[in-house]
């Protein structure tokens, strides 16, 4: 499935092709919560990074989480790249350099009508807010850290790659 995005002030444009365009995954990290989620989560997409075109990238920024672990006295940089315009603050997409080929574009920034997911995996509720919700359907998966499933396998079990 073709994607186009925008940040909401459009200075960035952004398209690249996705096998996995369901927005089914809700993460609640604080991370995710604090950067991008207005509901307490993020929903990130699988796209192809070789198709990536970007209009306007100098207006883009990249956000290296800080991450803290229990006991550590120090953050460190998390390696993943959060895209994001530096204009009107929208998120954009995630880039981990261990995954040089996938793109994670948040659901939130592309504007292709996205296909409505029969079932949600909701992650990392060991770091969900308190005042949030897990608005889950009967067949939704959750979990306290990250699923073992990948974005990839969720298509595949559920006979939905485009
Ligand atoms: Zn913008
Ligand atoms: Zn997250």
């Amino acid at each position: 499935m073709h994607l186009e995005g925008s940040c909401h002030c459009a200075a960035v444009t952004f398209s690249l092709d996705s096998a996995h365009p369901y927005p089914y995954q809700r993460c609640y990290c604080s991370i995710c919560r604090k950067t991008q989620g207005g509901g307490g989560y993020a929903i990130n997409l699988g796209g192809d990074a070789t198709t990536l075109k970007v209009q306007g990238r100098k207006n883009i920024s990249i956000y290296h989480a800080k991450m803290r672990e229990k006991g550590e006295q120090r953050s460190h940089a998390s390696s993943a790249e959060r895209h994001f315009c530096h204009l009107c603050g929208s998120a954009l997409w995630l880039f981990s350099p261990e995954w040089p080929e996938l793109i994670h574009p948040f659901a939130s920034a592309i504007d292709t009508p996205l296909p409505v997911p029969p079932e949600h995996t909701h992650l990392l509720l060991d770091s969900k807010a308190p005042w949030v919700e897990v608005q889950a359907g009967p067949k939704d998966q959750q979990f306290e850290k990250y699923p073992k499933e990948s974005i990839a396998d969720w298509h595949q079990r559920l006979g939905l790659e485009k």
